[in-house]
C-alpha cells in the first residue's frame, strides 16, 4: 500500500510545536519507517517527526513496496516482526487477513515458516505505522519529500537540516536512514541497459550483473514474462544464493570458544556444519546459529584480516546467508543444468554497442558479449561520497568504519569517532553500519537496532519515558 499526503492534516500543526523536541528521519525505506515505528512505540513524551525522503510516496518502505508484487521476500515471517518482543506480530497479521487466509489455506496453524511476497510485508509495516501513529494524539509528523543535501550542528548542539526547502528548522535528533542512496520515485528496480544489439548470437541474449537474490528474481522474472533466449550472469565471484531449508532450521551453534584467527574460524565453522548434517540437521541451522556470534567475532578481527574476509570470503559468507526458498533454488538449479542460463566467474567492464565487455577469472583478455539487454543487479554499496554524508565527516560528527564500507557507527547506529567517542543525538540506522555491524542490511536486525536507538533517544532526552 502506498499512501501520498497522508500526512497534510498534521503537518499543519508543525508551526506551533517548537516547544517539543524535534526529531528528523532522513529517508523513507524499510529502516526509516521502522524507526518512526520505533519512536512512536517508545518515546512516551510528545515529539515532532519530520521525515524526509525525495520519493513522494508514504508506505511501508519505499524499496520494499517498489519491488514488482510477485518478488518473494528470503526471510520467513517468523523472522520479519517489527513489534520488540513478539516475534509472532506478522504471523499474526497475515492470520488476521481474511484475504490472505483464503490465498494460502494450507499454512496451519500459522504462516510462521513460509516466505511472502515484498508488498506484503510492506503492507503490514505501513500497517502497524499507520496503527502507531494514529495512537499517538500527543505527537505530530510531517512529510517532506526532498533530498537532504547537508547537515550541520547550529545553535549549539541542534542540527540544520539543508534540503530544497529553505525553512527547515532546526532539529533536536537526526536519524540517518539513506541506505542505498536517494531512490527516485518509479526507478525501475533492478537498473536495465537497453543495448544497439548487432544480432551476432543466433538465440536473444540477456546478460545479468551479479549474484545475489536479486539476480535470481530477475531471472525468475524474464522467464515469468514469457523470455525464452539466452541468460549469462556476469558474477565476481561465482557464488549464486544457497537454499534455505523445507522446514524450520532453528539456531545451533557449537558450545565452544571460538578461535581467534580468521582461518580457524573458518575450519571450526565448517567443522560445525558437517557435524550438524551427521546428526541430521542441517548447516543452515549453524548459520543462522552464527549470526548470533556474528557481530562479536566480527568486532574482534584485526583490520588486516577483516579485509581478508572481505576480499576472499565475504561472497562465500553472503551466498550463505541469504538464501533463496526451496522453490526458487530449484528453479535456479534446473535453469543453470539445462543450459539456458550461464553462470560465468568474472568482471563486467564497460557496455559496448552490441553488448558487454567482460574479463574472465584468471584471464587478462577482456571479451565481449553480445546481448539485447543488460540488468544490473549487483548490491548497491552505502554511498559515502554522497554530499549528505561528506558533510558529516567534513564536520567530524562521522566517521568511515576500518574498511570503509560504511559509517563506523555502535550497535544503536550512534556514530563512533576516532577518539572513542559517540555522537549522541545523531544516529545512522540500516546498511549504513554495515561495516560495523554484520547483518544489518538485514530485516530482524534493522528492527532490534531501531528499538535501540529509539529507548536511546527517549533516555537521554526525554528521561521519563518508557514503552507505551
Ligand atoms: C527488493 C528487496 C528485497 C529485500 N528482501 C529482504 C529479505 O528477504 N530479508 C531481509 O531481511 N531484508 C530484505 N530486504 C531489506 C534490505 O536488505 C535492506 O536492508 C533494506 O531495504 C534497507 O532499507 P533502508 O531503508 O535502510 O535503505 P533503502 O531501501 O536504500 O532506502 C533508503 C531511502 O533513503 C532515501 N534517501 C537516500 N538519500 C537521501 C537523502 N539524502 N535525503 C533524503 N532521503 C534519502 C532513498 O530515497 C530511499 O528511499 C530487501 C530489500 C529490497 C529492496
Amino acid at each position: 500500500m502506498t499512501v501520498q499526503g497522508l500526512f497534510s492534516a498534521k503537518s499543519s500543526a508543525a508551526a506551533h510545536i517548537s516547544a517539543v523536541p524535534r526529531i528528523a528521519i532522513v529517508g523513507r525505506g524499510f529502516s526509516g519507517m521502522m524507526m518512526a515505528i520505533a519512536l512512536m512505540k517508545t518515546v512516551r513524551t510528545p515529539f515532532h517527526l519530520q521525515l524526509f525522503d525525495p520519493n513522494s510516496s508514504v508506505s511501508g518502505g519505499q524499496a520494499l513496496s517498489s519491488a514488482r508484487s510477485s518478488t518473494i521476500l528470503n526471510t520467513r515471517v517468523r523472522d520479519l516482526s517489527v513489534s520488540l518482543g513478539d516475534t509472532d506480530d506478522f504471523n499474526d497479521w497475515l492470520c488476521s487477513n481474511a484475504e490472505f487466509r483464503a490465498a494460502v489455506p494450507a499454512a496451519i496453524p500459522g504462516f510462521r515458516q513460509i516466505f511472502v511476497p515484498k508488498e506484503i510485508f510492506s503492507d503490514y509495516v505501513y500497517q502497524r505505522f499507520s496503527e502507531a501513529l494514529a495512537a499517538r494524539k500527543d505527537i505530530t509528523v510531517q512529510v517532506c519529500h526532498e533530498a537532504v543535501v547537508a547537515i550541520r550542528r547550529s545553535h549549539g548542539s541542534r542540527f540544520l537540516l539543508e534540503s530544497a526547502n529553505p525553512a527547515n528548522p532546526l532539529f533536536d535528533t537526526v536519524i540517518l536512514a539513506t541506505g542505498y542512496g536517494a531512490r527516485e520515485a518509479q526507478e525501475p528496480e533492478p537498473v536495465t541497459t537497453p543495448v544497439r544489439a548487432q544480432r551476432l548470437v543466433a538465440r536473444p541474449h540477456t546478460v545479468l550483473l551479479g549474484s545475489g537474490i536479486r539476480v535470481v528474481d530477475q531471472l525468475q522474472q524474464l522467464r515469468d514474462a514469457g523470455y525464452a533466449g539466452q541468460v549469462t550472469i556476469i558474477s565476481k565471484h561465482g557464488f549464486l544464493p544457497q537454499s534455505h531449508t523445507p522446514n524450520s532450521a532453528d539456531p545451533v551453534f557449537p558450545a565452544e570458544a571460538l578461535p581467534e584467527a580468521l582461518p580457524e574460524i573458518v575450519r571450526f565453522i565448517r567443522a560445525a556444519c558437517r557435524e550438524a548434517e551427521n546428526e541430521g540437521r542441517s548447516w543452515q541451522s549453524v548459520m543462522n546459529g552464527l549470526r548470533k556470534h556474528a557481530r562479536s567475532l566480527w568486532q574482534s578481527l584485526p583490520a588486516r584480516e577483516k579485509h581478508q574476509f572481505n576480499r576472499h570470503l565475504r561472497a562465500i559468507y553472503d551466498s550463505h546467508r541469504n538464501r533463496l526458498p526451496e522453490a526458487m533454488y530449484a528453479r535456479l538449479k534446473s535453469e543453470l543444468a539445462g543450459g539456458s542460463t550461464v553462470l560465468c566467474r568474472g568482471v563486467a567492464g564497460r557496455r559496448g554497442l552490441s553488448g558487454i565487455f567482460f574479463k574472465p577469472a584468471r584471464s587478462q583478455v577482456e571479451e565481449l558479449l553480445h546481448a539485447e539487454r543488460i540488468f544490473d543487479c549487483r548490491c548497491r554499496a552505502p554511498d559515502l561520497t554522497s554530499p549528505l554524508i561528506q558533510t558529516l565527516v567534513n564536520a567530524g560528527l562521522a566517521v568511515p568504519d576500518e574498511l570503509s564500507l560504511g559509517l563506523a557507527v555502535n550497535q544503536r547506529g550512534q556514530p563512533c569517532l576516532e577518539n572513542g567517542t559517540m555522537v549522541d543525538d545523531l544516529f545512522a540506522v540500516g546498511p549504513l553500519g554495515v561495516g560495523s555491524l554484520p547483518d544489518i542490511d538485514l530485516v530482524p536486525e534493522i528492527v532490534s537496532q531501531a528499538y535501540g536507538a529509539a529507548e536511546r533517544i527517549g533516555e537521554r532526552f526525554y528521561p521519563k519515558s518508557k514503552a507505551v
